[in-house]
């Protein structure tokens, strides 16, 4: 199995800065040099690449989103969260960073984000560093 990172998110939609909790995962696998791959194993949830310096970035990100799948928009969907779906495929169930000498490579403005988009919840994300 590959290792679990949990992440308890405190709103309907939110994005939770989770690089340093990677990061620990890629020191504790011993490896210096490839791949680290982060995979969010739910339909409502989602993971993505961004800014972090300043947070307005992820406020407009879920602003933009909100405004492009509204939550009533005559969906079929009985559970009554499709727009949690669509955000959730929107923005991807995977993202994968090089690690070098034990590090993530990140930009200087990047962070890995968990996307909330039908909290809160307790949720989880996989992570295999290769
Ligand atoms: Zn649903």
């Amino acid at each position: 199995m590959p290792e679990t990172i949990h992440v308890k998110t405190r709103s309907r939609t939110e994005m939770v800065d989770m690089t340093s909790l990677v990061q620990n995962e890629v020191s504790k696998s011993g490896i210096s040099d490839g791949v680290c791959m982060v995979y969010v194993p739910h339909t409502t949830a989602a993971v993505t690449i961004n800014e972090g310096a300043d947070p307005s970035v992820c406020q407009d990100i879920l602003t933009k989103l909100t405004e492009m799948v509204p939550p009533d928009a005559g969906y079929r969907h009985m559970e009554g969260n499709s727009d949690s779906h669509i955000k959730a495929s929107l923005v991807g169930n995977s993202v994968s960073v090089l690690v070098e000498n034990g590090r993530l490579v990140l930009g200087t403005w990047q962070k890995i984000f968990f996307c909330e988009f039908d909290g809160p919840r307790s949720r989880k994300a996989y992570v295999k560093v290769y």
